[in-house]
Protein backbone atom coordinates (compact mmCIF):
# COMPACT_ATOMS: atom_id res chain seq x y z
CA UNK A 1 0.00 0.00 0.00
CA UNK A 2 1.43 3.31 -0.63
CA UNK A 3 0.81 6.35 2.05
CA UNK A 4 0.87 9.54 0.16
CA UNK A 5 3.60 9.22 -2.94
CA UNK A 6 6.09 7.65 -0.55
CA UNK A 7 5.06 3.56 -1.30
CA UNK A 8 7.29 0.61 -0.33
CA UNK A 9 4.89 -1.66 -2.17
CA UNK A 10 1.22 -1.98 -3.96
CA UNK A 11 -0.91 -4.55 -4.02
CA UNK A 12 -1.43 -4.39 -7.49
CA UNK A 13 -4.21 -7.77 -8.05
CA UNK A 14 -4.90 -11.08 -6.68
CA UNK A 15 -3.51 -12.85 -9.50
CA UNK A 16 0.54 -12.55 -10.14
CA UNK A 17 0.49 -9.64 -12.68
CA UNK A 18 3.46 -9.74 -15.07
CA UNK A 19 4.65 -5.99 -15.87
CA UNK A 20 4.82 -5.80 -19.18
CA UNK A 21 4.10 -3.09 -21.63
CA UNK A 22 1.05 -5.01 -22.35
CA UNK A 23 0.16 -5.08 -18.53
CA UNK A 24 0.54 -0.86 -18.94
CA UNK A 25 -1.12 -0.36 -22.23
CA UNK A 26 -4.19 -1.69 -20.38
CA UNK A 27 -3.82 0.65 -17.47
CA UNK A 28 -3.06 3.58 -19.46
CA UNK A 29 -6.07 2.98 -21.72
CA UNK A 30 -8.28 2.64 -18.04
CA UNK A 31 -6.60 6.29 -16.85
CA UNK A 32 -7.11 8.03 -20.46
CA UNK A 33 -10.54 7.19 -20.54
CA UNK A 34 -11.35 8.07 -17.28
CA UNK A 35 -10.18 11.93 -18.29
CA UNK A 36 -12.59 11.82 -21.61
CA UNK A 37 -13.58 15.20 -20.00
CA UNK A 38 -10.34 16.53 -19.96
CA UNK A 39 -9.68 15.76 -23.09
CA UNK A 40 -12.98 17.39 -24.70
CA UNK A 41 -12.63 20.83 -23.32
CA UNK A 42 -10.85 22.58 -25.65
CA UNK A 43 -9.81 25.36 -22.60
CA UNK A 44 -7.51 23.40 -20.81
CA UNK A 45 -4.40 21.66 -22.22
CA UNK A 46 -2.94 20.34 -18.82
CA UNK A 47 -3.88 17.95 -16.31
CA UNK A 48 -2.82 14.75 -14.09
CA UNK A 49 -3.11 11.50 -16.82
CA UNK A 50 -1.93 9.04 -14.37
CA UNK A 51 -2.17 9.11 -10.56
CA UNK A 52 -0.33 6.53 -8.63
CA UNK A 53 -2.41 3.91 -6.54
CA UNK A 54 -5.81 5.73 -7.86
CA UNK A 55 -4.72 4.45 -11.56
CA UNK A 56 -4.16 0.62 -9.67
CA UNK A 57 -0.38 1.71 -9.96
CA UNK A 58 1.78 3.04 -7.04
CA UNK A 59 4.99 5.15 -7.34
CA UNK A 60 4.19 6.51 -10.61
CA UNK A 61 2.35 9.93 -11.60
CA UNK A 62 2.19 11.62 -15.31
CA UNK A 63 1.05 14.99 -15.75
CA UNK A 64 0.01 16.57 -19.33
CA UNK A 65 1.53 20.08 -20.19
CA UNK A 66 0.23 20.56 -23.49
CA UNK A 67 2.31 18.29 -25.91
CA UNK A 68 4.73 17.06 -23.33
CA UNK A 69 4.27 15.15 -20.15
CA UNK A 70 5.82 14.67 -17.08
CA UNK A 71 6.90 11.28 -15.64
CA UNK A 72 7.21 11.27 -11.72
CA UNK A 73 8.49 8.32 -10.39
CA UNK A 74 8.35 7.87 -6.67
CA UNK A 75 10.63 4.42 -5.77
CA UNK A 76 13.63 2.89 -7.02
CA UNK A 77 11.39 -0.15 -8.41
CA UNK A 78 8.72 2.35 -10.11
CA UNK A 79 12.01 3.59 -11.79
CA UNK A 80 13.60 0.42 -13.03
CA UNK A 81 10.48 -0.52 -15.42
CA UNK A 82 10.78 2.87 -16.82
CA UNK A 83 11.52 1.41 -20.68
CA UNK A 84 8.48 -0.74 -20.70
CA UNK A 85 6.57 1.88 -18.65
CA UNK A 86 7.50 4.64 -21.25
CA UNK A 87 6.98 2.11 -24.22
CA UNK A 88 3.47 1.46 -23.15
CA UNK A 89 2.79 5.17 -22.69
CA UNK A 90 3.42 6.13 -26.35
CA UNK A 91 1.40 3.62 -27.83
CA UNK A 92 -1.88 5.11 -25.72
CA UNK A 93 -0.62 8.49 -26.03
CA UNK A 94 1.15 8.72 -29.37
CA UNK A 95 0.26 12.61 -29.96
CA UNK A 96 2.58 13.50 -26.94
CA UNK A 97 5.43 14.55 -28.43
CA UNK A 98 7.92 14.05 -25.85
CA UNK A 99 8.34 13.53 -22.24
CA UNK A 100 10.17 14.65 -19.05
CA UNK A 101 11.04 12.78 -15.70
CA UNK A 102 11.55 13.86 -12.03
CA UNK A 103 13.23 11.60 -9.55
CA UNK A 104 10.89 11.70 -6.16
CA UNK A 105 13.25 9.36 -4.39
CA UNK A 106 17.00 9.35 -3.20
CA UNK A 107 20.00 7.31 -4.74
CA UNK A 108 20.83 8.85 -8.02
CA UNK A 109 22.25 12.02 -8.91
CA UNK A 110 20.06 14.04 -10.83
CA UNK A 111 16.46 15.52 -9.90
CA UNK A 112 15.17 16.69 -13.28
CA UNK A 113 15.82 15.66 -17.14
CA UNK A 114 14.16 14.80 -20.52
CA UNK A 115 12.78 11.33 -21.00
CA UNK A 116 11.99 10.99 -24.42
CA UNK A 117 10.92 12.61 -28.13
CA UNK A 118 11.36 15.85 -28.61
CA UNK A 119 12.17 18.42 -26.02
CA UNK A 120 10.21 21.28 -25.35
CA UNK A 121 11.14 25.17 -24.84
CA UNK A 122 12.67 25.85 -21.78
CA UNK A 123 9.41 27.59 -20.83
CA UNK A 124 6.07 27.15 -22.80
CA UNK A 125 2.57 28.16 -22.19
CA UNK A 126 -0.41 26.08 -21.08
CA UNK A 127 -3.79 26.36 -20.99
CA UNK A 128 -6.32 25.62 -18.00
CA UNK A 129 -9.95 27.08 -17.77
CA UNK A 130 -9.49 29.31 -20.73
CA UNK A 131 -5.92 30.96 -18.80
CA UNK A 132 -2.44 31.01 -19.90
CA UNK A 133 0.31 29.80 -17.44
CA UNK A 134 3.87 30.03 -18.10
CA UNK A 135 5.26 26.40 -17.54
CA UNK A 136 8.85 25.12 -17.37
CA UNK A 137 9.64 21.05 -17.34
CA UNK A 138 13.26 20.68 -17.14
CA UNK A 139 13.85 22.99 -14.05
CA UNK A 140 14.76 21.17 -10.18
CA UNK A 141 11.21 19.80 -9.46
CA UNK A 142 8.86 22.30 -9.56
CA UNK A 143 7.14 23.66 -13.12
CA UNK A 144 5.60 26.83 -12.39
CA UNK A 145 2.21 25.50 -11.19
CA UNK A 146 0.88 22.81 -9.43
CA UNK A 147 -2.28 21.45 -11.25
CA UNK A 148 -4.10 20.23 -8.20
CA UNK A 149 -5.54 23.38 -7.64
CA UNK A 150 -7.30 23.75 -10.75
CA UNK A 151 -10.89 23.64 -9.26
CA UNK A 152 -9.73 26.48 -6.98
CA UNK A 153 -8.38 28.08 -9.97
CA UNK A 154 -11.34 27.61 -11.89
CA UNK A 155 -13.68 29.15 -8.88
CA UNK A 156 -11.49 32.11 -8.86
CA UNK A 157 -12.20 32.68 -13.07
CA UNK A 158 -15.35 31.82 -12.63
CA UNK A 159 -17.12 34.17 -10.09
CA UNK A 160 -15.35 34.19 -6.89
CA UNK A 161 -12.99 37.04 -7.54
CA UNK A 162 -15.38 39.60 -9.53
CA UNK A 163 -14.51 42.94 -8.46
CA UNK A 164 -12.52 42.07 -5.65
CA UNK A 165 -9.22 43.12 -4.22
CA UNK A 166 -7.19 39.64 -3.70
CA UNK A 167 -4.37 38.91 -1.36
CA UNK A 168 -2.83 35.89 -2.42
CA UNK A 169 0.16 35.01 0.21
CA UNK A 170 2.84 32.06 -0.12
CA UNK A 171 1.71 33.09 -3.84
CA UNK A 172 4.95 31.06 -6.05
CA UNK A 173 4.08 31.77 -9.52
CA UNK A 174 0.90 33.96 -8.64
CA UNK A 175 -1.13 31.44 -10.36
CA UNK A 176 -4.17 32.28 -8.25
CA UNK A 177 -3.83 35.78 -8.57
CA UNK A 178 -3.84 35.20 -12.38
CA UNK A 179 -6.82 33.42 -12.22
CA UNK A 180 -8.47 35.87 -10.19
CA UNK A 181 -7.57 39.08 -12.84
CA UNK A 182 -9.11 36.80 -15.52
CA UNK A 183 -12.13 36.28 -12.88
CA UNK A 184 -12.44 39.85 -12.78
CA UNK A 185 -10.62 41.35 -10.16
CA UNK A 186 -9.82 44.77 -9.42
CA UNK A 187 -6.49 44.00 -8.30
CA UNK A 188 -4.33 41.82 -6.76
CA UNK A 189 -1.25 41.78 -4.29
CA UNK A 190 0.91 38.38 -4.37
CA UNK A 191 3.42 37.34 -1.66
CA UNK A 192 6.03 35.29 -1.48
CA UNK A 193 9.69 35.05 0.46
CA UNK A 194 11.49 33.55 -2.97
CA UNK A 195 12.97 36.05 -5.12
CA UNK A 196 12.68 34.04 -8.12
CA UNK A 197 8.66 34.09 -7.52
CA UNK A 198 8.53 37.59 -9.14
CA UNK A 199 10.04 36.53 -12.93
CA UNK A 200 7.53 33.50 -12.58
CA UNK A 201 4.86 35.81 -11.67
CA UNK A 202 4.96 38.48 -14.01
CA UNK A 203 5.30 35.51 -17.10
CA UNK A 204 1.81 34.20 -15.81
CA UNK A 205 0.35 37.18 -15.96
CA UNK A 206 2.05 38.48 -19.30
CA UNK A 207 1.16 35.03 -20.71
CA UNK A 208 -2.23 36.59 -20.77
CA UNK A 209 -1.82 39.98 -21.43
CA UNK A 210 -2.11 41.85 -17.83
CA UNK A 211 -0.35 44.69 -17.67
CA UNK A 212 1.33 44.79 -14.12
CA UNK A 213 -0.19 47.87 -13.44
CA UNK A 214 -2.97 46.91 -11.19
CA UNK A 215 -1.33 43.69 -9.76
CA UNK A 216 1.68 44.00 -7.05
CA UNK A 217 4.54 41.55 -6.47
CA UNK A 218 5.88 41.63 -2.96
CA UNK A 219 8.90 39.44 -2.66
CA UNK A 220 8.99 39.18 1.65
CA UNK A 221 7.87 36.65 4.33
CA UNK A 222 3.69 36.65 5.01
CA UNK A 223 4.82 37.57 8.36
CA UNK A 224 5.83 40.28 7.44
CA UNK A 225 3.28 41.42 5.11
CA UNK A 226 0.87 40.90 7.70
CA UNK A 227 2.71 43.82 10.51
CA UNK A 228 3.08 46.08 6.77
CA UNK A 229 -0.89 45.59 6.15
CA UNK A 230 -2.38 46.51 9.58
CA UNK A 231 0.30 49.64 9.97
CA UNK A 232 -1.48 50.82 6.97
CA UNK A 233 -4.70 49.59 7.45
CA UNK A 234 -4.90 47.83 4.29
CA UNK A 235 -7.69 45.50 3.97
CA UNK A 236 -8.69 42.56 0.90
CA UNK A 237 -11.98 41.50 -0.03
CA UNK A 238 -10.61 38.35 -1.08
CA UNK A 239 -8.15 36.10 0.50
CA UNK A 240 -6.13 32.98 -0.77
CA UNK A 241 -3.74 31.39 1.53
CA UNK A 242 -1.83 28.19 0.58
CA UNK A 243 0.94 27.66 2.76
CA UNK A 244 4.01 24.87 2.16
CA UNK A 245 3.27 22.02 5.07
CA UNK A 246 6.54 23.35 6.38
CA UNK A 247 9.11 26.27 5.95
CA UNK A 248 11.76 27.50 7.55
CA UNK A 249 13.06 30.92 7.09
CA UNK A 250 15.95 32.86 9.31
CA UNK A 251 13.39 34.27 11.66
CA UNK A 252 11.11 31.35 12.45
CA UNK A 253 10.05 27.98 11.31
CA UNK A 254 6.30 27.25 10.55
CA UNK A 255 4.35 24.20 10.49
CA UNK A 256 0.81 23.95 9.31
CA UNK A 257 -0.02 21.50 11.73
CA UNK A 258 0.95 23.91 14.84
CA UNK A 259 0.81 27.21 13.33
CA UNK A 260 -2.22 27.50 11.01
CA UNK A 261 -4.35 28.89 13.84
CA UNK A 262 -2.54 31.99 14.29
CA UNK A 263 -1.80 32.02 10.35
CA UNK A 264 -5.68 32.40 9.99
CA UNK A 265 -5.97 34.95 12.99
CA UNK A 266 -3.83 37.13 11.31
CA UNK A 267 -5.58 37.01 7.78
CA UNK A 268 -9.21 37.47 9.70
CA UNK A 269 -7.78 41.03 10.89
CA UNK A 270 -7.15 42.22 6.97
CA UNK A 271 -9.88 40.73 5.77
CA UNK A 272 -13.04 42.84 4.83
CA UNK A 273 -16.00 43.26 7.34
CA UNK A 274 -17.46 40.61 4.41
CA UNK A 275 -14.92 38.83 2.51
CA UNK A 276 -13.68 36.27 1.97
CA UNK A 277 -11.42 33.56 2.58
CA UNK A 278 -9.35 30.58 0.09
CA UNK A 279 -7.57 28.44 2.86
CA UNK A 280 -5.86 25.66 1.47
CA UNK A 281 -3.44 22.89 2.71
CA UNK A 282 -1.73 20.42 1.10
CA UNK A 283 -0.14 18.31 4.05
CA UNK A 284 -1.28 14.36 4.21
CA UNK A 285 -0.74 14.99 8.33
CA UNK A 286 -3.08 17.59 8.63
CA UNK A 287 -6.23 16.18 8.79
CA UNK A 288 -9.52 18.00 7.89
CA UNK A 289 -11.02 17.60 11.52
CA UNK A 290 -7.89 19.39 12.48
CA UNK A 291 -8.15 21.63 9.58
CA UNK A 292 -11.67 22.70 10.61
CA UNK A 293 -11.02 23.09 14.48
CA UNK A 294 -8.17 25.35 13.79
CA UNK A 295 -10.39 27.49 11.54
CA UNK A 296 -13.08 27.71 14.57
CA UNK A 297 -10.29 28.40 16.95
CA UNK A 298 -8.93 31.22 15.15
CA UNK A 299 -12.39 32.70 14.23
CA UNK A 300 -13.51 32.48 17.56
CA UNK A 301 -9.88 34.17 18.80
CA UNK A 302 -11.52 36.81 16.94
CA UNK A 303 -14.34 37.45 17.85
CA UNK A 304 -15.91 36.74 14.07
CA UNK A 305 -18.73 34.56 12.77
CA UNK A 306 -17.86 32.67 9.83
CA UNK A 307 -19.50 30.04 7.36
CA UNK A 308 -17.76 27.58 5.15
CA UNK A 309 -19.10 28.35 2.08
CA UNK A 310 -17.77 25.57 -0.38
CA UNK A 311 -14.61 22.88 0.30
CA UNK A 312 -12.21 21.60 -2.35
CA UNK A 313 -10.76 18.54 -2.31
CA UNK A 314 -8.42 16.71 -4.96
CA UNK A 315 -10.27 16.94 -8.33
CA UNK A 316 -10.81 13.59 -10.67
CA UNK A 317 -7.31 13.84 -12.59
CA UNK A 318 -5.87 13.42 -9.08
CA UNK A 319 -7.52 9.82 -9.31
CA UNK A 320 -7.78 8.33 -5.61
CA UNK A 321 -8.71 4.67 -4.61
CA UNK A 322 -12.19 4.27 -3.51
CA UNK A 323 -12.29 4.57 0.17
CA UNK A 324 -8.64 5.85 0.85
CA UNK A 325 -9.00 8.99 2.32
CA UNK A 326 -5.46 9.39 3.52
CA UNK A 327 -4.25 9.81 -0.68
CA UNK A 328 -6.71 12.87 -0.77
CA UNK A 329 -4.24 15.45 0.84
CA UNK A 330 -5.46 18.20 -0.93
CA UNK A 331 -8.39 20.26 2.06
CA UNK A 332 -9.54 23.86 0.40
CA UNK A 333 -12.35 25.50 2.18
CA UNK A 334 -14.02 28.47 0.78
CA UNK A 335 -14.90 31.13 3.88
CA UNK A 336 -17.19 34.10 4.34
CA UNK A 337 -16.28 36.27 7.08
CA UNK A 338 -19.03 37.50 8.43
CA UNK A 339 -20.15 40.63 11.08
CA UNK A 340 -21.29 40.33 14.17
N1 LIG B 1 0.10 28.85 -3.56
C1 LIG B 1 1.10 28.49 -4.55
C2 LIG B 1 2.00 27.38 -4.09
C3 LIG B 1 2.75 27.69 -2.82
S1 LIG B 1 4.24 26.81 -2.71
C4 LIG B 1 0.42 28.12 -5.87
O1 LIG B 1 -0.80 28.11 -5.95
O2 LIG B 1 1.12 27.89 -6.85
C5 LIG B 1 4.87 27.49 -1.25
C6 LIG B 1 5.52 28.86 -1.43
O3 LIG B 1 5.68 29.41 -0.13
C7 LIG B 1 6.92 28.84 -2.05
O4 LIG B 1 6.91 29.60 -3.23
C8 LIG B 1 7.82 29.47 -0.98
O5 LIG B 1 8.78 30.35 -1.53
C9 LIG B 1 6.83 30.25 -0.16
N2 LIG B 1 7.17 30.52 1.25
C10 LIG B 1 7.61 29.66 2.20
N3 LIG B 1 7.72 30.30 3.39
C11 LIG B 1 7.32 31.58 3.20
C12 LIG B 1 7.19 32.71 4.04
N4 LIG B 1 7.48 32.65 5.34
N5 LIG B 1 6.74 33.86 3.50
C13 LIG B 1 6.43 33.94 2.19
N6 LIG B 1 6.53 32.89 1.33
C14 LIG B 1 6.97 31.73 1.83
Amino acid sequence: MSSQNKGIGWFLSPNKEKLTVTYFQGLFEKARAKRQSYYDNELTTAFRLFNQDGDDFGGLTIDLYGDYALFSWYNAFVYSLKDVIVEAFQTVFPEVLGGYEKIRFKGLDFESDHLFGQEAADTFTILENGVSYEVFLNDGLMTGIFLDQHEVRDGLVNGLALGKSVLNMFSYTAAFSVAAAMGGAIETTSVDLAKRSRELSTAHFEANGFSMENHRLVVMDVFDYFKYAKKKGLSYDLIVIDPPSFARTKKRTFSVTKDYTQLLEELIQITAADGTLIVSSNAANYKEKNFKQDIAQAFKNSRCDYRIMETFHLPNDFAVPPGSKTSDYLKVFIIKKLAR
